[in-house]
């Protein structure tokens, strides 16, 4: 434990060296002989990868590395150690939601460009909330593996720019395959882009995809003989002895999952325990590292079925680890369950590369990691500090201006929706509000009087990423899409957790995301590889740099400019190969 104030910033090399922490005295190195020993091949030359990985933790801070990196032996321990590791890296703006991270790894741009400006929006010629993947096309329908029949139409066609997997299909002659895996739409349709040989995701506990995307034979075959539901009965017990973790038993202000009690072990045997999977059961798995497991074998099998990286081309594995975020949502960033599912995530992701090692070549793919966000405490946690920490109660908000506009004669209601920090009017209110300095006084007058508000901010502040000193506006600014963002901004204090349950409901989760702190912002960067150079860099990076510096490894341009590439964690060509080339 006393390992957590190194602070040299090189603790995980050295203790890669040394120890694995302080349960097991056990050198790390020795623990990943085996996997790479058997795996490795040896590389032989090629100009560029065969494969890009992207792997995307949703939710995971990055913090958690420092805090828990010392525990790990496999693929994350490996990430570090062997790659490029960017300990600065942070979203620049406001919305740090699942939907608008996944879009900005994967295209190399902000919300202000790529359009995915939250997980869900108010359509306003619908005047109704659409989900970022939500597809209207009628000619669009969901598709299930293993006899599933899902509801609905998603697809990526809201994301206003190409991903990078679609612009090395594109400008590489249409050679790269492009493959994507997570428990969400949003995140696994965003990083693949407008069409994708496969892309899959979990809903209604089955693996489904739809009609743009193809249809996987191997993906068929993995639902059917490892459905999820095959997890039913199985255990979540700490893996490490008691003494190796952070926190106590119980996490405050935690939630958990239906039929789940707040301490280990976490049975998956649903809410009734019948025997039968039922929606608690899903909704366990999904918060369990079953559900990790599950989309590692996934993407295995599809790396084999379809020979990923060893084609002519350069093919795209990625991979959206979703569980992490609903553990933290549920028990929160400070809790048993947070640690133990990254250390499963860890050996996850050493099988993954020990498979990827076999398969691929060691050397001859490149692996990046990101998260789409971080997370806050929960408010009670927080309040044990003496810090000011809440609930900022959204109904709340939305009834006080609905109140302050009354006088004012305007539309009723006057206000459309409430989603997050942004605030949508009803049709034609807000223009009128924009006329009436009185009206748009009152409403800012109610909205600061919410306990928990800090800041209000107009869209016409917004529009056109406006040169300011602020980092709020900034912040707001890099968000907005004219026409699916807000008409007003709410900014809460720090550690106020944006809450939309409604008043008089117990709420469901025990924390959140989606605010321009650093809690939200601050992520992890890692890069391992092809044309990688191992190190840590210090300096401020995002994770939009990510696909600038992938597109570089592979020799093609994407058309943003808001991400850059990481020239310092990219090996310099051998002189004399660019001379050979010339000739
Ligand atoms: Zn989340």
């Amino acid at each position: 434990m006393a390992l957590r104030t190194n602070s040299s910033g090189h603790f995980l090399r050295i203790l890669a060296l040394f120890t694995v922490g302080c349960i097991s005295f056990v050198p790390v190195l020795r623990a990943q002989q085996p996997l790479h020993a058997a795996a490795a091949k040896p590389a032989k030359p090629v100009d560029k990868p065969k494969l890009v990985v992207l792997l995307v933790v949703d939710q995971m801070r990055a913090d958690y590395v420092e805090k828990f990196g010392f525990q790990w032996t496999g693929g994350l321990l490996r990430l570090v150690t062997e790659g490029a590791w960017f300990r600065d890296a942070a979203y620049p703006y406001a919305a740090t939601e699942t939907c608008v991270g996944h879009a900005t790894i994967s295209t190399g741009s902000f919300p202000a460009t790529h359009g995915m400006v939250a997980n869900a929006w108010l359509d306003r010629k619908e005047q109704k909330m659409v989900t970022c993947t939500s597809d209207p096309d009628p000619s669009v329908k969901n598709l299930g593996y293993a006899g599933a029949t899902p509801k609905g139409a998603d697809t990526a066609w809201r994301m206003a720019v190409p991903s990078f997997a679609e612009e090395l299909k594109f400008q590489t002659g249409g050679s790269t395959r492009i493959v994507s895996f997570s428990l969400k739409a949003r995140a696994a349709l965003t990083m693949a882009g407008h069409k994708a040989d496969a892309a899959t995701w979990f809903d209604g506990g089955a693996w489904v995809t739809s009609s743009p995307y193809g249809v996987q034979i191997s993906i068929e075959e993995q639902a059917k003989a490892h459905p999820p539901k095959a997890d039913y009965g199985k255990t979540w017990s700490l893996s490490l002895p008691e003494k190796s973790y952070w926190y106590g038993q119980k996490a405050l202000g935690a939630v958990a999952p239906k039929g789940w009690d707040l301490t280990f072990p976490h049975p998956l045997r649903g809410e009734s325990g019948s025997g039968e999977p039922d929606a608690a059961f899903y909704q366990q798995w999904t918060s369990s590292p079953y559900a990790d497991t599950a989309l590692t074998e996934l993407a295995k099998k599809a790396v084999d079925a379809l020979h990923l990286g060893n084609a002519a081309g350069t093919d795209f594995l990625a991979i959206g680890y979703s569980t992490v975020d609903y553990v933290g949502h549920e028990f929160g960033p400070r809790s048993r369950e947070i640690q133990d599912i990254l250390i499963r995530l860890d050996k996850d992701l050493g099988d993954l590369f020990a498979h990827l090692d076999q398969k691929v070549g060691r050397g001859n793919y490149v692996v990046a990691l990101s998260a789409d966000h971080g997370v806050a405490p929960t408010p009670e946690d927080m309040q044990t500090t003496g810090a000011d920490a809440g609930l900022l109660h959204l109904s709340e908000l939305q009834a006080k201006i609905e109140k302050a506009l009354e006088p004012f004669h305007f539309a009723k209601p006057a206000v459309a929706q409430v989603s997050g920090s942004d605030i949508y009017f009803a049709v034609g209110v807000y223009d009128k509000m924009r006329q009436d300095h009185a009206a748009m006084q009152a409403v800012y007058d109610a909205a600061l009087s919410q306990p928990g508000v800090s800041a209000v901010y107009r869209a016409e502040e917004l529009a056109n990423r406006p040169a300011t000193q602020s980092p709020a506006v900034r912040a707001f600014a890099l968000s907005f899409f004219p026409g699916r963002s807000g008409d007003l901004f709410i900014l809460p204090k720090p550690y106020w957790l944006l809450d939309g349950t409604p008043t008089g409901i117990a709420r469901t989760y025990g924390t959140g995301h989606g605010v321009p702190y650093n809690y939200d912002q601050h992520v992890p960067v890692l890069l391992m590889g092809f044309g990688i150079q191992s190190g840590e860099y210090l300096q401020s990076v995002t994770p939009a740099d990510i696909a600038p510096t992938l597109a570089a490894l592979c020799g093609i341009t994407l058309a943003p400019r808001d991400g850059h590439i990481l020239s310092e964690a990219l090996k310099t060509a051998d002189p004399s190969s660019r001379k050979r080339e010339r000739r």
